[in-house]
């Protein structure tokens, strides 16, 4: 595996072995690997001749008051851990190489952005969008592999691949969860013993959403009820809990196929998402 810390070398390393090995999978991540990313970087395996994982905690999709600065980072873990799961190429580029002095250009992928996680991060998904531009634009993936877990993150960055032409093809995959059900995710490190052992409820709170569905209840506001009572029973405070179409995350009143219920909620100083989709 090898490591790549500059723009340049990625590009001409992309451009060289495009032409030498064929399809190139790009699984980008802010690193501290789990699971869920490893799950991404094996189906990327299957798929394509060359994997590149990048690794990048990128300050502009954090808001001020956010945990940009204390985010967990451990290179040398991920390294072993990208490695191991058959990574070709490790891009950790630095704050300077991506936001050079003067940097001014971003992308907002309207509607969409200001929804859900969008009302209390307001701009966070700008800066999603530029990154992944940016990292398509530097390696040049035939392929880019993204989890269901961020699903608002997931469908904005296919709006914008559909809307600005790009040449890449958008796989979003399940997501990995932990025994207990709890969505895998870098900010569990946060957690207290205490606040990991209610985290599950958001899941808990989902499934409940999932048998109602399965049983026949279809009204939005009455299954969203039930499932904010087994939630607000403990000591989380919800920032949302929604029933969205999953095409312009519009609530709905009827839950229905492709419908989206995606929740966000406070544990502690922990903002942790999970979501299920309606089949
Ligand atoms: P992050 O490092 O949190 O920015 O995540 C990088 C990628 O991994 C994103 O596409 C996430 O949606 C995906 N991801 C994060 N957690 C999970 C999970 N539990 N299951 C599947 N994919 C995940």
């Amino acid at each position: 595996m090898k490591v790549i810390k500059t723009i340049k070398k990625m590009q001409s390393l992309s451009h060289h072995e495009k032409e030498l090995r064929g399809t190139i999978g790009l699984v980008p991540t802010m690193g501290y690997l789990h699971s869920g990313h490893i799950s991404l970087v094996k189906r990327a395996k299957k798929d394509c001749d060359l994997i590149v994982v990048s690794i990048y905690v990128n300050p502009t999709q954090f808001g001020e008051s956010e945990d940009y600065k204390r985010y967990p980072r451990d290179l040398e873990r991920d390294g072993k851990l990208a490695k191991a799961a058959g990574t070709d190429i490790l891009f950790v580029p630095s704050n300077k190489e991506i936001y050079p002095d003067g940097y001014h250009t971003y992308i907002r992928v309207e509607e969409l952005s200001g929804k859900l996680c969008g009302i209390s991060r307001p701009i966070h998904f700008r800066g999603v969008a530029i990154i992944v531009a940016k990292l398509f634009n530097i390696v040049k993936p035939t392929r880019a592999y993204f989890g269901w877990k961020d699903a608002q993150q997931l469908i904005i960055i296919k709006k914008m691949v559909e809307d600005l032409n790009m040449d890449v093809e958008v796989i979003g995959l399940p997501t990995v969860r932990e025994k207990d059900g709890l969505a895998v995710s870098s900010r569990n490190e946060y957690l207290s013993k205490k606040e990991r052992k209610i985290a599950p409820v958001l899941y808990q709170a989902l499934q409940k959403v999932k048998r109602m569905v399965d049983s026949g209840e279809n009204n939005s506001a009455k299954v969203l009820k039930e499932a904010e009572d087994i939630i607000i029973k403990v000591k989380i405070k919800i920032d949302y809990l929604k029933a969205v179409n999953l095409t312009d995350l519009k609530d709905v009143k009827k839950i229905e196929k492709n419908t989206l219920i995606a929740v966000a909620a406070w544990i502690g100083g922990t903002r942790l998402i999970d979501n299920i989709l309606i089949k």
